[in-house]
C-alpha cells in the first residue's frame, strides 16, 4: 500500500500534464486548481485503501489524466443547472416548480440585465411602488379591489396573520390545519404571526355551529386553507364559502381564504376535478385570498395576495411588507406571466403549467412514440442494447395541487440488457443535463408531458451517452 501512496504524481507533474492537455484550465487561479488535484488524489488514496487499486502503473499520470481533468471539469461546474424533467410531475417542487412562459424569462432578463423602472412613476418622474407593476393585472384577473404581492405564499399568510390576528385568535376548521412539503405548517406558521389558532370542528367534519361557538372578543379573523395536497373522502363535511362569509360579517371579522395553488383557470375540461378559481372565491365574499406564484400560475416565486383594498393597504404599512418583498426579477416575469392571463386561451398556450396540463393523451402517445423512436435508433446505433416499450400510465400536476388526479399518458419504458435499471437513473443523474426519469415497472421510465420537443434531441443523447457508461 506504502508503494501505492508512493506512486501518486507530485502536484508539479500534475500541473504541468493539465497545461500541456489543456491551457484554459492551466489558466485557473493556481490554489483553486491545486485544491482540486489535491481533492481527487485523496478519492484516489481512498480507493487504495479500500483496496479498489492495487496496480502502482494504474496511478502513472498518463493513466489518470483523463478522470483528473473530468474531475476538475466536474468540479467546476455550477451547483444549480438546467435539468431534463422526464418525470411526468408538472409542479416538481424538487426541480424548481413551474417553468416561465417565454415572454416571462425574457422580462426577467431585461430587468436582470439593464436598470428598470421598478420604483419610478415615469409619468411624473417621481418616485413610484413596486406594488403598481403588477396591481392592476392581479386586480383584472381576479376581480379583487387591490393586491400586494411579496416573496412566496408562506410569506402572504404571514404577513396577513401578523397584520390582523397577531394577538388574538383565528379560527380554522381542524380538517385545514395543513402541511404542505418543505416544512411550511398551518399552525406554525400562525404561532410566528403571534396568533392564536382555535381550532374548531374534527379531523373530518367541521359544522358552521363549531365557528360559531368559537367567536369571542379575542377573534380577529376566520381563515380558510384549502386542503391542497390531501383529500377527505368518505364521511366528511366543510363549511361552504357563503355560509362562513354571512357568519363573518355577522360577526365583523375578516375571511381569510389561503388557496396554496391559486388557480386563474379552470382544469375540469382537462379532466381534473373542479377547483373554485381565484376569482370565484373573491366573488364568493373572502375579503383576502392568497396563493403562490409558482405552482398552477406558472409564473416565478411569488405569493400573491389579493382583496378588499382597506385591508391591502393594512398589509402595505406593516413593517414585515418590506422584509418579505419580491425582487425585480421576479416582479418582471410576473407581470409577463399575469399579462398573458389577460386572454386565458393564451395563458393556456404559452405557460408552460397550464399547457403541460392540457396536453392530451393521444398527442402524448404520438410524442412518446417518436421520442422512444429516436432513442431506439441512437442506441442501435451506436451498438447498446436495451429494450423499448410504451405503456399508458399517469403524470401528475405536483407541487402539492389537484392530490390523487390521474393526468392520462403514455411513457417510453427502457430496460437495459445488461443492468439494472436503477444504474442507469443514476449514470443519466450524472450527465449534462441531468436526465430525471422515474423508475416503475422494473424500467426507467420517460413522461413526454414535461419535455419539451425540443429536449429530444439532447435527451436522446444524454441516454446514448449514459448506456454507453454502463456497458
Ligand atoms: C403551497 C401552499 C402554501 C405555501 O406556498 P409557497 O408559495 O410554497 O410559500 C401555503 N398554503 C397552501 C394551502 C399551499 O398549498
Amino acid at each position: 500500500m506504502q508503494e501505492l501512496f508512493r506512486a501518486i504524481p507530485s502536484m508539479d507533474i500534475c500541473l504541468k500534464a493539465i497545461k500541456d492537455e489543456n491551457a484554459d484550465l492551466a489558466r485557473l487561479p493556481q490554489n483553486l486548481l491545486k485544491d482540486l488535484v489535491t481533492d481527487f488524489w485523496n478519492m484516489i488514496r481512498v480507493l487504495i485503501r479500500e483496496k479498489k487499486i492495487t496496480d502502482a502503473s494504474s496511478l502513472a499520470i498518463e493513466n489518470q489524466l483523463g478522470p483528473l481533468l473530468a474531475h476538475v471539469r466536474k468540479k467546476l461546474r455550477p451547483v444549480l443547472r438546467r435539468v431534463l424533467n422526464a418525470t411526468g410531475v408538472i409542479i416538481h417542487t424538487n426541480l424548481g416548480r413551474s417553468i416561465l412562459a417565454r415572454e416571462a424569462s425574457e422580462a426577467a432578463m431585461m430587468a436582470a440585465s439593464g436598470y428598470c423602472n421598478l420604483e419610478m412613476n415615469l409619468a411624473t418622474g417621481e418616485r413610484g411602488s413596486r406594488h403598481d407593476i403588477t396591481e392592476e393585472l392581479v386586480r383584472r384577473i381576479t376581480g379583487a379591489e387591490a393586491a400586494l404581492v411579496v416573496n412566496n405564499n408562506a410569506a402572504a399568510v404571514l404577513l396577513i396573520l401578523d397584520t390582523l390576528c397577531s394577538n388574538g385568535e383565528a379560527i380554522v376548521s381542524r380538517g385545514e390545519l395543513v402541511e404542505i412539503g418543505g416544512s411550511f405548517r398551518i399552525p406554525d406558521i400562525m404561532a410566528k404571526s403571534g396568533t392564536f389558532l382555535r381550532e374548531v370542528g374534527t379531523t373530518n367534519r367541521t359544522h358552521l355551529k363549531d365557528y360559531r361557538n368559537a367567536i369571542n372578543e379575542n377573534t380577529k379573523a376566520i381563515l380558510a386553507v384549502h386542503t391542497s395536497n390531501f383529500r377527505i373522502i368518505g364521511f366528511h363535511k366543510a363549511v361552504e364559502l357563503p355560509e362562513l362569509k354571512t357568519l363573518a360579517e355577522e360577526h365583523d371579522l375578516p375571511l381569510i381564504y389561503d388557496l396554496g395553488s391559486g388557480n386563474i383557470l379552470d382544469f375540469s375540461q382537462e379532466g381534473l376535478p373542479p377547483e373554485p378559481t381565484v376569482g370565484e372565491v373573491i366573488a364568493g365574499g373572502a375579503d383576502v385570498v392568497c396563493f403562490s406564484g409558482d405552482k398552477a400560475l406558472g409564473g416565478p416565486q411569488a405569493g400573491i395576495i389579493a382583496g378588499k383594498k382597506d385591508l391591502i393597504d393594512k398589509f402595505n404599512k406593516n413593517p414585515l411588507a418590506r422584509a418579505l418583498r419580491c425582487d425585480k426579477l421576479c416582479l418582471a416575469a410576473l407581470e409577463a406571466t399575469l399579462r398573458l392571463y389577460l386572454d386565458p386561451e393564451k395563458a393556456r398556450e404559452h405557460i408552460p403549467t397550464p399547457h403541460m396540463i392540457s396536453r392530451e393523451p393521444a398527442e402524448l402517445a404520438r410524442a412518446a412514440h417518436s421520442l422512444g423512436a429516436r432513442i431506439k435508433n441512437a442506441l442501435t446505433s451506436a451498438g447498446l442494447a436495451c429494450e423499448i416499450k410504451y405503456c399508458k400510465d399517469i403524470s401528475r400536476v405536483g407541487g402539492g395541487t389537484f392530490p390523487e388526479c390521474n393526468l392520462p399518458t403514455t411513457l417510453v419504458c427502457l430496460r437495459p440488457k445488461n443492468c439494472a435499471p436503477q444504474k442507469l437513473r443514476d449514470q443519466l443523474l450524472d450527465c449534462e443535463p441531468p436526465l430525471v426519469g422515474r423508475l416503475e415497472n422494473d424500467a426507467f421510465c420517460l413522461d413526454p408531458r414535461t419535455l419539451h420537443k425540443d429536449d429530444y434531441r439532447e435527451v436522446t443523447r444524454v441516454m446514448t451517452e449514459a448506456m454507453a457508461k454502463i456497458n
